[in-house]
């Protein structure tokens, strides 16, 4: 666990374990479903498209694109006061899903960010158990 960390902490439920997991070991996996083959995010046993739990575990290349984003300068939670500016973001991964994540790595100014600008996972591990897929400039 990194030395003061003091942000909100995910809780894995027994549907992320493996997604959660495989964050540690520095794999994005997402689930897929089996009947119409799409990916999905987040983890869970049942196909948001078409309501199949016919459904596996894949992992992810890692590349995405920038959906949309922020540059935060006043923080949500006081774990974040050090972080300021932060860039909070949804990316669009190469698999299809969206995620909300953050972006790391780039300057946290407007015109050092595009929509649509590739980027690719990176991990920070906060705990023992938990590592967070952040994304930095391909
Ligand atoms: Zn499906």
């Amino acid at each position: 666990m990194a030395d003061g960390y003091n942000k909100p902490i995910p809780i894995p439920q027994p549907e992320s374990d493996h997604y959660w997991e495989g964050a540690k070991a520095g794999e994005l996996r997402l689930r897929k479903c089996d009947d119409c083959n799409k990916a999905y995010f987040y983890p869970r046993n049942i196909c948001p498209d078409c309501g199949n739990n016919n459904t596996s575990w894949i992992v992810a290349s890692g590349k995405a694109k920038v959906h949309t984003f922020a540059i935060v300068h006043r923080p949500p939670h006081p774990g974040f006061m050090d972080d300021l500016p932060y860039v909070p973001a949804i990316v669009e991964l190469e698999e299809g899903p969206r995620m909300a994540t953050q972006l790391v790595n780039v300057t946290p100014e407007p015109e050092a960010i595009s929509i649509d600008m590739p980027v690719k996972v990176v991990f920070e591990s906060i705990t023992d158990e938990i590592s967070l897929p952040k994304f930095e400039p391909a």
